[in-house]
């Protein structure tokens, strides 16, 4: 196995993602889940044709030839509000006043605005005739009784949300979010209920990963800190094994004490790759269970760990849920300061984000060691540096990967190059 870029280790991961089985939830409960089947409507709305305007209902032919000079005068004979039904037909010579959302009567064909009138006791004058049929919402304009109105695979937006109310869909069928199982590795590492010890490295990505799944909408469980022992890590990772997802951290490169690896191999995981081309992140370990668990084997480095987390985690994540979108949206910007790099590696680089008038300028957080979490957590963004490039310029123009938004797009910043 050699390195595999960013790109390749995505669609490698993206290629075993299955699709989360499907429940029913409340319908207040389906916001921003996705729909698991298609909605039809099941009633026409408009259910007949309703005024868009506050005004006149008429007959075109009637009104032709109105001008502000030579009105047409019609009587009124009736007044329909909405959500009452009118009584009357409109013939020749007579208009209804009516109101947004009312019922046209029979007979009219046009609404005239009540801006483009003049009423006089119980006849108005019309002064200018809009065309035949304006300001009228036929019925079914919007819903179509037994036509598909939202697909499978919508994500549920408040405007989603709203169609599904009018559609009486009180419990709505979602994909379901996957279980995920979250495990540190390291002799080294103190948990947060341990007191303190200076000799210790206090455990940073079991929360960073926590808050990482609940930004997706998942609620992981979180199976604490296995020591660099086999027998330990092997009954942590097993146990892992009975989620969708099972997310370790440490001990996933070539270190003497570095079992990740072999304890995953023992159990029976299919290996893809290990090693990814991107600064920070190898090592990267990606395996698949025989009963459908995905194995992220992540950097200990708790930066290395979050990026990570961004680039694989996350579009696996959002696939099975069955979001169209996988990754996190792309902004450009301008870089604020030159920048040196080396080829042959993907590189995220922590930034921050301000605007002007001429858009978007890009600043790193500074220090960019992948311990360093300082600058992932001021970070409004991950600038890529694509492998190929061996520096930037101030003024370059540099693609951002926008890590708190709640907007994705369906390609991957670097592939989007
Ligand atoms: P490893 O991949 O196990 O060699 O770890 C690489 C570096 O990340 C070491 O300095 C570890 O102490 C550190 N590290 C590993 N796991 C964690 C963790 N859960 N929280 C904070 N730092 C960690
Ligand atoms: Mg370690």
């Amino acid at each position: 196995m050699t390195y595999v870029s960013v790109a390749e280790a995505q669609d490698c991961i993206l290629a075993q993602v299955r699709r989360q089985p499907v429940e029913q939830v409340a319908l207040h409960d389906s916001l921003h889940r996705v729909l698991a089947s298609d909605v039809a409507a099941n009633r026409n709305h408009p259910p007949y044709d309703v005024s868009a305007m506050d005004g006149f209902a008429v007959r075109a032919d009637d009104i032709a030839i109105a001008s502000p000079e030579a009105p047409i005068t019609l009587d009124i004979v009736d007044d329909i509000r909405a959500g009452t039904m009118p009584q009357l037909r409109v013939i020749q010579g007579k208009a209804a006043r009516i109101m947004t959302g009312a019922p046209v009567p029979a007979g009219a064909d046009t609404v005239v605005r009540v801006e483009d009138t003049k009423t006089h006791g119980d006849q108005v004058l019309i002064l200018l005739p809009p065309k035949q049929g304006a300001n009228i919402r036929p019925l079914g304009e919007h819903l179509k009784r037994g036509a598909v109105t939202l697909t499978a695979g919508t994500e549920i937006t408040p405007g989603v949300l709203a169609i599904l109310a009018m559609l009486k869909q009180k419990q709505v069928p979602v994909f379901t979010r996957p279980s995920v199982a979250i495990l540190s590795t390291g002799d080294e590492l103190e948990g947060i209920d341990e007191p303190v010890d200076e000799n210790k490295i206090p455990d940073a990505n079991t929360h960073a990963l926590y808050a990482q799944c609940k930004s997706l909408g998942i609620t992981p469980t979180l199976l604490g800190i296995a020591h660099d022992n086999p027998i330990e890590l092997r009954a942590k990772l097993a146990e892992g094994l009975q989620y969708d997802l099972l997310l370790a951290s440490g001990g996933v490169s070539v270190g003497h004490h570095d079992f990740i690896r072999p304890m995953l191999d023992a159990l029976g995981i299919t290996m893809h790759f290990w090693r990814v081309a991107m600064r920070p992140g190898h090592p990267l370990a990606f395996g698949t269970a025989e009963t459908g668990t995905l194995v992220f084997g992540l950097p200990g480095n708790p930066v290395a760990s979050m990026v990570c987390f961004e680039q694989f985690v996350t579009p696996a994540c959002r696939a099975m849920m069955g979001y169209p979108r996988l990754f996190r949206r792309t902004i450009q910007a301008r870089l604020g300061h030159a920048m040196t790099d080396r080829a042959g590696r993907a590189h995220f680089v922590r930034v921050t984000l301000s605007q002007d008038a001429q858009g978007y300028e890009a600043t790193s957080t500074g220090a960019q060691g992948s311990g360093i979490l300082l600058s992932m957590a001021m970070a409004d963004g991950l600038m890529l540096i694509p492998a190929e490039s061996e520096g930037l310029q101030a003024g370059d123009t540099v693609t951002v990967q926008l890590l708190h938004g709640t907007e994705f797009q369906q390609a991957a910043g670097l592939q989007a190059e």
